[in-house]
């Protein structure tokens, strides 16, 4: 219901204005979560364009000042920014947390993440906002809202994982860049994009556990037609550290210079797992096929075709054929 909506609506964007207010001017906030930021290289003009925040250490800051505002438990609660305890009293979910508040496409606050600044393994390194009638998680790309002018001038997204990420890159110069937030890439996220350009860049964090668990959901941005490019990072390295690394231009640079078309980038990595076990090689080549047996244009796949079997050392009329058969198989 639309009233609903708008007081979730309004309460986080006072939850947002709170957040600024502990970050910005008290000595808790400047202390831990000013200088965390600083200390991660944010500028104030980046922190202040995304709305960057600190929770104080306490357990009812927020709820208390909300309540006390006139801020309705029901709202505090379905909003995520409070917890009900078993006697019913609330208390903050985010407490001694830096604050990312997560904006809609046309930039109301609606959800937040949460980093905590301790380096317990015990304790999440995120936490974020439960499902509510404004934020459902798999509509939402962190940053869109500050891409999407971008994105539509360059005629393409690039696609991070996290929240520093964005701000990074966003910070470096390079805008047309959202984060699917830890979450695997959604239909929905993929349509979101799809409105603005037809060209995703994927810079995934440097790790071979992560970039091979994607593979396989990358397969849903060729389903929905659109080009999908990927960029990888030296191993322990997300965009957000290799920026702030070797700073924007030889950022730019390394992306210009590995960009590589995710066919032929699966294609490799899966046939460099491969070796030389004729078995193995012969799964590789299916699940290539596979892969672009998704793509819609039949002109692109059949380019797609040529250059993988050069790659693969395969007859290209095998994989023609392998590919009919997969698209029969669907049909
Ligand atoms: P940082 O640079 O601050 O350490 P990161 O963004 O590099 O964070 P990753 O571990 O690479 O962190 O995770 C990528 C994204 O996945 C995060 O930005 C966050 O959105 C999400 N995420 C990570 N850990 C959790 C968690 N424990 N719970 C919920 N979401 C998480
Ligand atoms: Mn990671
Ligand atoms: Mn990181
Ligand atoms: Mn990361």
């Amino acid at each position: 219901e639309l009233n609903r909506r708008e007081s979730l609506m309004i309460v986080s964007g006072y939850a947002t204005k709170f957040f600024q207010e502990s970050m910005w001017d008290t000595d808790e906030g400047k202390a831990i979560g000013l200088s965390y930021f600083k200390e991660r290289g944010f500028t104030a003009e980046t922190m202040r364009k995304f709305e960057l925040g600190y929770s104080p250490d306490q357990w009812e800051a927020f709820t208390g000042r909300a309540l006390q505002e006139g801020y309705q438990q029901e709202f505090l609660v379905e909003s995520g920014l409070s917890v009900k305890r078993d006697n019913g009293t609330l208390y903050d979910r985010y407490r001694g947390r830096v604050m990312f508040p997560i904006h809609s496409f046309t930039g109301r606050v609606i959800a937040f993440g949460g980093r905590t600044l301790k380096s317990d393994k015990s304790v999440p390194k995120y936490v974020n906002s439960p499902e509510s009638e404004i934020y459902h998680k798999s509509n939402v790309l962190y940053g869109l809202f500050f891409a999407k002018k971008a994105i539509r001038d360059e005629d393409n997204c690039y696609l991070v994982e996290g929240y520093a990420d964005v701000l990074s890159v966003h910070q470096a110069g390079i805008e047309n860049v959202v984060a699917s937030s830890g979450t695997s890439l959604t239909v929905e996220q993929i349509r979101l994009i799809g409105r603005l350009t037809k060209n995703i860049t994927i810079l995934y964090d440097g790790d071979a556990a992560g970039i091979k668990a994607s593979l396989r959901g990358l397969d849903l941005i060729l389903e929905e037609g659109l080009n999908v490019k990927v960029v990888s990072f030296p191993n322990g390295d997300d965009p957000d550290s290799y920026v702030r690394k070797v700073g924007t231009n030889a950022f730019k640079t390394h992306i210009a210079e590995n960009r590589k078309d995710f066919i032929l980038y699966k294609t490799d990595i899966l046939l460099k797992d491969a070796g030389n076990d004729p078995i193995k090689r012969a799964e590789v080549i299916r699940e290539v096929v596979e892969s672009i047996a998704k793509i819609p244009d039949s002109i692109k796949a059949s380019v797609f075709i040529k250059e993988c079997s050069y790659i693969m050392h395969i007859d290209e009329r095998a994989l023609l054929s392998e590919l009919n058969k997969m698209k029969l198989a669907k049909a």
